[in-house]
């Protein structure tokens, strides 16, 4: 502490080491969250995980590196890779449990002797962590060489705060959570959450969906961030306001974004996205205004052949166009025939199926007028940014959980159906009804006004502004 308020005095710069966690709704968030923070003039290191690099390496070559447009602008981010302790051929996407049992068991000795090394090299910065809630290990190094601990929550504030409270399902006999119906009633004591059903909590909390690793991960992460100096959400206040009011009684938390959208940031955005990205946009040129259907589920969820074959007949049957993406390895078994036979003839001129796209710009094209969503956060956001209404269809982890938000809290969007006990005849009529008439207006209309109570939190002196200040002004308070 003494050495560290000696290079204080002596102006030491201030500087963040940040990483995220290796998955495409983490490092977006993230990554606007470095340009942020070097904007307002800290030095930042951002450190990827190899194999996030490698993939960026192989889609764009030497533009890899996310920041050199920043940097070209005089903003002071380096960017830098460590290993997750894993070999850089492992499959990790069709392996995620391993994958998160070497994060969880191998990954944090090297952070450790990483952060070391980093702060040996280089002694004149004064740093501090700045890294994602779902790691167990920063309390340990924030410890061990006197850092700043910040947490960065890249989901819903709601998450979070059920997470924080666990001791209080386990109090109550709620954790592991039981079946839908064997427990009727609600989760009604958590500070600042409205009461929620069994089917709306996070998959990891059930007894159907423990996945040991991911609940055991989830759980170390939660109780580690109790001992974090601030802690970050990429959300903004209106969208959450007695939730975060709630945990602000027992830490400092911070509703910052989203950040994705800052506009100040936008001069220094590459792409970021792992994999390379289909153009649709003059398919959807030739489209009229709000009449194709947007379908995604997001950068790592699996789902069934069998899902996928009932989609893919509800939506033929609906006769509303769309874009679909779907990704390689998108099925739960190791089946590469993902859609039924002839499908491509069947939808000529009405629907676009690709691996991969740009969701933002397919998003913002005139010619979408709703997301069939898995309910990622990110998506989520995406779709209120641009004032597009969703149809839930959520698949696993804190999805249920944000689609209640979507359909009860904020409006903007109805329920697909539950479960994997998909009808093709149930999802065509409730296509159509989402896609047409005034049912589908009144949603655009409360996504439209999300859109505007979000660009006003990220201008100047909104609230997401504001609260970014304050934090900065802590976050300096805290280094003396
Ligand atoms: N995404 C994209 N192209 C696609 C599908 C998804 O760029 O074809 C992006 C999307 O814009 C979002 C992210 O991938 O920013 C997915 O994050 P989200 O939190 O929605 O879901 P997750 O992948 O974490 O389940």
């Amino acid at each position: 502490k003494k050495k560290r308020r000696m290079r204080i005095m002596g102006k030491a710069k201030a500087h963040a080491i940040m990483i995220s966690v290796p998955h495409q709704g983490h490092i977006n968030p993230f990554i606007c969250l470095a340009l942020k923070l070097a904007s307002k003039g800290i030095t930042v290191t951002f450190v990827h995980l190899e194999s996030v690099h490698h993939k960026l390496l192989s889609k764009l070559g030497p533009q890899a590196d996310p920041f050199s447009q920043a940097r070209q602008s005089g903003l002071d981010i380096r960017y830098t890779t460590i290993s997750d302790g894993l070999p850089l051929e492992f499959d990790r996407d069709l392996h995620l449990e391993e994958h998160w049992g070497a994060i969880m068991h191998d990954f944090p000795a090297l952070v450790d002797d990483f952060v070391g090394e980093m702060m040996r090299s280089e002694p004149d910065f004064d740093y501090f962590l700045m890294t994602d809630t779902n790691y167990t290990w920063p309390p340990a190094v924030a410890r061990k060489y006197n850092l700043v601990n910040v947490s960065f929550w890249t989901q819903t504030t709601m998450t979070f705060a059920i997470l924080y409270h666990w001791h209080l399902l386990k109090q109550n006999g709620h954790f592991p959570c039981k079946g839908v119906d064997e427990m009727e009633e609600a989760i009604d004591y958590i500070p600042g959450v409205e009461p929620i059903n069994a089917k709306d909590l996070m998959s990891y909390l059930k007894e159907s969906g423990l996945v040991s690793i991911v609940t055991e991960a989830m759980s170390a992460a939660l109780d580690a961030v109790k001992s974090a100096d601030l802690i970050l959400h990429n959300t903004m206040l209106e969208l959450e306001p007695e939730t975060l009011s709630a945990l602000n009684q027992h830490q400092p938390n911070y509703a910052v974004g989203p950040l994705n959208f800052s506009k100040s940031l936008h001069s220094y955005t590459v792409s970021n996205s792992l994999r390379s990205e289909a153009d649709c946009t003059d398919w959807l040129h030739s489209k009229p205004p709000n009449s194709v259907l947007y379908i995604s589920f997001g950068s790592f969820v699996h789902t069934t052949k069998k899902v996928i074959e009932e989609l893919a007949h509800g939506l033929l049957l609906s006769g509303v166009d769309f874009v679909w993406v779907i990704r390689p390895g998108m099925l739960s078994s190791d089946d590469t025939d993902v859609l039924p036979e002839g499908f491509g003839y069947m939808i000529e001129g009405k629907g676009l199926i690709v691996p991969w796209c740009n969701q933002m710009s397919v998003l913002s094209n005139p010619a979408v007028g709703g997301f069939l969503s898995h309910c990622g956060w990110n998506s989520t956001l995406e779709s209120m940014w641009c004032g597009v209404p969703m149809i839930c269809y959520p698949i696993a982890y804190d999805q249920t959980a944000n689609r209640k938000l979507v359909i009860e809290k904020w409006k903007f969007g109805v329920n697909l159906c539950d479960g994997e006990s998909l009808d093709r005849v149930e999802i065509a009529e409730k296509i159509k009804g989402f896609m047409n008439g005034a049912y589908s207006e009144s949603l655009r209309q409360e996504a439209s006004k999300l859109k505007v109570a979000m660009e006003k939190a990220l201008e100047i002196d909104g609230s997401s502004d504001r609260t970014f200040d304050q934090f900065m002004e802590d976050l300096k308070a805290k280094m003396e």
